[in-house]
């Protein structure tokens, strides 16, 4: 992304496609010359007008609605136009062109990924935690997820944020000021109960911490690679956690030569299924290349689970697959087809499975036919994601801050390490309160690299 300039910006803010209505936006410091060429009569600010859009001849493109946003009373606290036409590809890009044409002499040129936002960023018209909640509600996948973004979005994150930064600016300004009368350090912590207050702004981050590991599984999800041998039911298991038909589903050995990717939630959190070529030796290239890619997804993913035959438990390929394995992923070790056992095999299945702790392993006896055990299969993944619904996030949080938030809490830490030596270094503490603080705003992003900010909006869509 470029940097920021007050060039005007044009884009089509709707999702292409066919809709009932579709809206072409434009933002600029001053879109008052723009606005005279495109229509014959003065807007209003925040007047719906209906009015003609004609092209340059005179012809009609479409009749719609002009919004007209005086800056900074806007989205991008620039001056902000709205066309709000037809919602059809071809009539919104004629409406796009024209305007292009109009402004093309005053500099008007189309919108990067996400400038619309990053303009109203710059402009404080959001901190950087919202525009990026902008993104997460857009690309939301369920309500849970929805909800949350729009909280982040409404500031709910960045207050308490700032709450926590503005705790650590007051305690850093009493140590300051305390530094300047060195006679009185000795008494400063107890004083001002400075050990005290550590301790709650400590509590409360581990809390922050906490609902911030939740929304960023609400936003990130769990990635899942179905994985094991051909014609143990894979792409059955897919279909079955996924309610529908996705992968194909046929007797012979080697039917899903490439990966079916499905996305499925289990209460609200979303779950990305792989379901991977069969995993055995062929001479058919190919089912080799669908199997290399296998592994290769077996090497991304956060949950492997290896999917066997209940019947042929731990055969010698499995044994082979299991050794494969990376150390680092969890395993679920699921055995299908329980509705083919009699009672003595399931019931030696079912004990297997209780036996998991010892083995440390996760057994699970499923049929994905009669969707026996599908629940507890659910519910595993949750485990494993660190889901937990009674503690459901309030928001949507990403990595970047939940990176922040632990580097903040390092610190306070080693704040707390300075606080309890026997000759307390104040200019440490202060030090190591400055940097907790300096983390913490780097969330709503009060001191952000360009790189970083070009990063967050680059992955925004066109026109946002
Ligand atoms: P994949 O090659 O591992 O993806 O296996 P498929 O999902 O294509 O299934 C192979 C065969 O096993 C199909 O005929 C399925 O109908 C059958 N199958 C899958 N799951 C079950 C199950 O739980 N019970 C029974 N009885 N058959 C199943």
């Amino acid at each position: 992304m470029t940097a920021y300039t007050h060039d005007p910006i044009i884009a089509i803010a709707t999702a292409p496609g066919r809709g009932g209505i579709g809206v072409v936006r434009l933002s600029g410091r001053d879109l008052g010359a723009i606005v005279g060429r495109l229509f014959a009569v003065p807007l209003k600010t925040r007047h719906a007008h209906y009015l003609p859009f004609n092209d340059a001849d005179g012809n009609a493109i479409d009749a719609g609605i002009a919004l007209f946003f005086k800056g900074p009373n806007s989205y991008t606290g620039e001056d902000v136009l709205e066309l709000q036409g037809h919602g059809g590809p071809a009539v919104l890009r004629r409406l796009l062109e024209h305007c292009l044409n109009m402004g093309q002499d005053l500099g008007l040129r189309h919108a990067e990924p996400g400038e619309f936002t990053h303009r109203a960023f710059l402009n404080e018209r959001l901190d950087l935690a919202q525009a990026e909640a902008v993104a997460d509600l857009i690309d939301a996948s369920s309500e849970a997820a929805a909800r949350s973004a729009m909280a982040s979005l409404s500031g709910a994150f960045s207050t308490h944020v700032n709450a926590l930064a503005d705790r650590i600016v007051h305690l850093r300004m009493l140590v300051e000021a305390t530094l300047d009368f060195p006679e009185e350090e000795i008494d400063f912590l107890e004083k001002y109960q400075a050990g005290k207050t550590l301790v709650s702004i400590q509590g409360d981050l581990a809390h922050l911490i906490a609902q911030a590991k939740q929304g960023m599984i609400l936003r990130e999800g769990l990635h899942v690679v179905l994985a094991g041998q051909p014609n143990v039911g894979k792409s059955s298991l897919l279909n079955a956690l996924a309610g529908d038909e996705i992968a194909i589903v046929t007797p012979i050995a080697g039917t899903t030569r490439d990966k079916v990717t499905q996305q499925i939630h289990i209460q609200g959190v979303p779950i990305h299924i792989v379901d991977t070529a069969g995993l055995r030796e062929t001479d058919d290239t190919v089912e080799s290349i669908g199997i290399a890619r296998s592994w290769a997804e077996i090497e991304k993913a956060n949950v492997i689970i290896h999917l066997q035959d209940a019947r042929t438990q731990n055969d010698e390929l499995d044994s082979a697959i299991t050794r494969r394995l990376p150390a680092r992923t969890p395993v679920l070790k699921v055995f299908n087809k329980i509705d083919l056992l009699d009672q003595e095999a399931l019931d030696a299945t079912v004990s297997k499975q209780s036996t998991n702790e010892v083995v440390e392993e996760i057994i699970l006896g499923i049929s994905a036919k009669t969707g026996a055990g599908l629940n507890e299969l659910r519910q595993k993944l949750l485990d494993i994601a660190g889901w937990n619904p009674s503690a459901e996030s309030p928001w949507l949080a990403r990595e970047r801050h939940l990176r922040a938030l632990n580097l903040a809490g390092e610190h306070l830490n080693l704040a707390a390490e300075h606080a309890s030596h026997s000759d307390q270094v104040l200019d440490l503490f202060a030090e190591e309160l400055r940097l907790a603080h300096d983390d913490l705003t780097s969330i709503t992003g009060q001191f952000t690299s360009d790189d970083l900010l070009g990063e967050i909006f680059s992955s925004f869509c066109i026109g946002k």
